[in-house]
Order: C-alpha cells, then sequence, then structure tokens
C-alpha cells in the first residue's frame, strides 16, 4: 500500500474523534479516515449521561447514523486497538486484524478511577462513563432506595441533583474538606454545597469511604473512617478518571499520566497525535502541561489536529471552558484559578444567578466561575483572553457594566 492510500487512523470514537473526523472531512480531506471505537455504539454525547439518565434523553448520537457513510468515514465499533507498530506504522485490533496508517491519532478518552476499598466489586456499586453504566445508574434509582456517592465532583453533583429531584435520599461522601475541591473554588464550593442541601441532599465532608458493606447479595450501605455507616443500596463511585494512555505508553511515546502533546496535539512521534482526555498539552494562559477532561477540551484539539493534517494554520489558542447542570443551575466556568488570586463575586441579573471572578495579581481576569449568568460567563471569557488588568472594584459592582470594568477607565466615567 502506497503512503498516499494508507488512511489516517483514529483510535476512538469518542468525541475527540468523531470531531476530528468531521472536520477533516469539512476541510476537504479526500484520503481515507477509519475511526476504530471499543464500544459497541456509534459515538454518543457523554453529558447527557449524568444529567438525563433514567430518560429517553440520555441518548444522544453525536451524529445521525448516515453521517459516517455519507462522508466516507469508515466507523468500527465494538473494535479495539491492542497495539501500535510505530516503525511500520501499524495497528493491532481486537480481530486479528493490522491496520496500516499514515497518521495516527489517539482520542481513547479516560477511564473512572476505581474504589480501591473491601467491597469495591458488590453488586450495586457504579461507575458512570457509557451509556450502559448510565442505563444501570438509572434502573438502580427507580429502587429509590439510598444512593451514596463517593467522590464530590461534578460528575457526583449532577447525579446528586438528578436523584434529588426524584426524591431518592442521596449522600454524598467527600474525602477532601469541601466538594469540588480539585475543579472549583471554595467559593462556588460553598454555594453548591448550600444549595444541594437545600434540596435535601447529605453532604459529608472529610470523610474518607473505608469500605462497602454487603446486604442479602447487594449494597447495604458504605463505611466512613469515623466509623459510622451511610446506609445506600447503590454507590456511585465518582473519584475522577484516568486517562487510556495503555497503548500510548506501549508503543513508547511520552507520557506523564496521558499522552503528551504540542499546541497541535503531535505526540513525541510526528506522525501520531493526541486529542482530549488523553491528552496532556499546553493550555492558552496557564504555564505547563495540564489534562483537562471537557467537551471544549477535546474539541480545541480535534481543530488543532485537522489543521496540521489538512496543512491549514493552526487555530487561535482558546481559553478553556466547562459546564454543568445541578437542578436549576447551569454553571459555566471559563480559565483555570490561578495560584494566590483574589476573589470577586458579583451577582446576576436574574435572581439567585452569580459570577465568581479569579483575579491575578497584576489584576488580569484568570478564571470564571458562573451559575446562570451567560453574559458574565461571555465577557469573563473574553476578559482571560484579552488578559488586560481589570479595576477589581468595578468588577464586583453590578451597576457597572462589564464593558466598563477595565482598569484604564477613570472610576466613575
Ligand atoms: P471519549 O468521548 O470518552 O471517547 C473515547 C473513546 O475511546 C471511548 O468510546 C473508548 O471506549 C474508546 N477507546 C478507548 N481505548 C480504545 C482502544 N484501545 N481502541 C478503541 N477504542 C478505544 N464535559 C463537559 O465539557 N461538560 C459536561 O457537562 C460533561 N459531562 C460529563 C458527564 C459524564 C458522565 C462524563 C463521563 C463526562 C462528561 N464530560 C463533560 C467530559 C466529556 O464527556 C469528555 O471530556 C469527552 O467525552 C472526552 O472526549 P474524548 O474523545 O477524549 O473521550
Amino acid at each position: 500500500m502506497s503512503p498516499t492510500d494508507r488512511p489516517i487512523v483514529i483510535v476512538g470514537a469518542g468525541h475527540g474523534g468523531t470531531t476530528l473526523a468531521a472536520l477533516l472531512r469539512q476541510s476537504g480531506f479526500d484520503r481515507p479516515v477509519v475511526m476504530i471505537g471499543s464500544e459497541p455504539h456509534p459515538p454518543y454525547h457523554r453529558p447527557p449521561l449524568s444529567k438525563k439518565f433514567g430518560g429517553p434523553q440520555v441518548c444522544q448520537p453525536l451524529r445521525p447514523p448516515e453521517f459516517y457513510a455519507d462522508n466516507a468515514i469508515e466507523l468500527r465499533t465494538a473494535t479495539t486497538v491492542t497495539g501500535i507498530d510505530r516503525l511500520d506504522k501499524y495497528v493491532q485490533l481486537s480481530t486479528g486484524d493490522r491496520l496500516a496508517y499514515s497518521s495516527l491519532v489517539l482520542a481513547t478518552g479516560s477511564t473512572p478511577r476505581r474504589l480501591w476499598v473491601p467491597g469495591a466489586d458488590t453488586p450495586g456499586v457504579l461507575t458512570l462513563r457509557t451509556i450502559e453504566n448510565a442505563g444501570a445508574l438509572g434502573h438502580a434509582l427507580d429502587r429509590r432506595a439510598g444512593l451514596a456517592i463517593v467522590g464530590g465532583g461534578y460528575v457526583g453533583m449532577e447525579v446528586a441533583a438528578v436523584a434529588r429531584s426524584r426524591d431518592v435520599p442521596v449522600t454524598i461522601i467527600e474525602r477532601e474538606d469541601r466538594v469540588l475541591a480539585r475543579v472549583a473554588s471554595p467559593e462556588l464550593s460553598r454555594r453548591l454545597t448550600d444549595y444541594h442541601r437545600s434540596r435535601g441532599t447529605h453532604i459529608n465532608v472529610s470523610a474518607v469511604a473505608t469500605a462497602i458493606r454487603e446486604r442479602e447479595g447487594r449494597v447495604g450501605g458504605v463505611e466512613l473512617d469515623d466509623g459510622s455507616l451511610v446506609e445506600a443500596d447503590t454507590v456511585l463511585v465518582g473519584v475522577g478518571a484516568v486517562p487510556n494512555d495503555r497503548l500510548a505508553h506501549d508503543a513508547g511515546l511520552a507520557c506523564d499520566t496521558g499522552v503528551i502533546v504540542d499546541e497541535c496535539g503531535r505526540t513525541s512521534d510526528p506522525s501520531v497525535f493526541a486529542i482530549g482526555d488523553v491528552a496532556r498539552r499546553p493550555v492558552h494562559g496557564v504555564d505547563g502541561l495540564v489534562r483537562l477532561e471537557s467537551i471544549p477540551n477535546a474539541t480545541e484539539q480535534a481543530r488543532q489536529v485537522a489543521a496540521v493534517v489538512v496543512g491549514e494554520p493552526p487555530p487561535d489558542a482558546e481559553v478553556p471552558w466547562f459546564w454543568s447542570d445541578q437542578f436549576d443551575l447551569k454553571l459555566k466556568i471559563a480559565g483555570l484559578i490561578a495560584p494566590g488570586s483574589r476573589v470577586v463575586t458579583r451577582p446576576g441579573t436574574k435572581e439567585g444567578s452569580f459570577a465568581i471572578y479569579h483575579v491575578a495579581g497584576d489584576d488580569t481576569v484568570c478564571a470564571v466561575e458562573t451559575a446562570n449568568s451567560p453574559g458574565d460567563f461571555i465577557a469573563g471569557k473574553k476578559l482571560i483572553a484579552q488578559r488586560s488588568p481589570v479595576s477589581p472594584a468595578r468588577l464586583g459592582d453590578p451597576s457597572v457594566s462589564l464593558r466598563d470594568v477595565s482598569r484604564a477607565l477613570p472610576v466613575g466615567s
């Protein structure tokens, strides 16, 4: 097979892989594209899994079924790539076949971290990453018995909100002294904790799950390090995710809890790229390399790789952002909180809406966390991208328009 006949092979038929395949075709790329995914389904949206589980809207395909054939994208589902031969540029498939590539893109995502405690395999202990996981969770909650969620991250908080909306008793067990400790500011954690508690969620912070107790062949509860028991017949483990970088690691690509890539998504091998949850990469306005788990992150990296493959100029770097839905709160978060930054809160225009701005030492906005306040989100994201100094006093004053928070403007103008 001549090098030009070899396809670009995308490993992982999730958000990053599918976006890349679509972008390549949109850009006029006319060489073969093969996308290989372990899951039995065509690609689907993951965010609804924690927001709509138990309902018909949980299953949302990323593209209509005919999209792949119509765009000459060869989609192989239920197939796992088990090895990479970088010398001869082949991948080994679980079917026994070998597939040559011209360029290879690893879009293998991440896997929920396991809870290493006695009883962690008891029926009723669940994780949430796939459509099957969401089905099992929805089914378990139909029993309307107790749900214990180990880990107060975004997925856990979203599931708690849905479960409480259905009157399921919910307890969140969080090892740190606040929920969302890794991903949100203390101020946002506090507000969300209050919001969830006011809707009946029990939140135990500084509490470590030490064992899952069994009752009649199913989960009976979660034992905590203070000796107490949280009674529940379903346990959701939401203690983070680990990148699926084993393939890359075994192939000798540079990895550091995630595949290391440059600002074009390129790994230490110029023919191999990595995008999405599995990649550790440079991010606009942030020192060092970071691994982000979000749809906008996977989309941005898919754009970067598509540009390299078709020979277009790289897209502008984007401010990282993320969203989460909890009860009636639409949370949108942009940027990354710099150590030592100060908090400026600003009430939104609608009741209960708010924005938490994070202002770095040089008076530039490094992050904004918003709830039901799209205006603050858009303005905050722009301020982060522009990196121009603001007046924190003006920023915190809702009578000052967000257009007028720049430090350059004299007070009172
Ligand atoms: P994925 O979309 O996970 O796709 C990776 C695919 O690769 C998987 O299908 C996997 O089976 C397959 N694969 C792995 N190894 C192999 C192999 N060797 N061979 C073949 N296939 C392989 N982000 C947001 O921005 N907002 C949200 O509200 C939000 N909610 C979320 C809710 C849940 C429950 C979850 C789990 C995630 C959520 N995310 C959210 C995160 C977002 O879904 C991920 O960041 C995004 O899907 C990452 O895309 P990806 O392509 O890197 O990985």
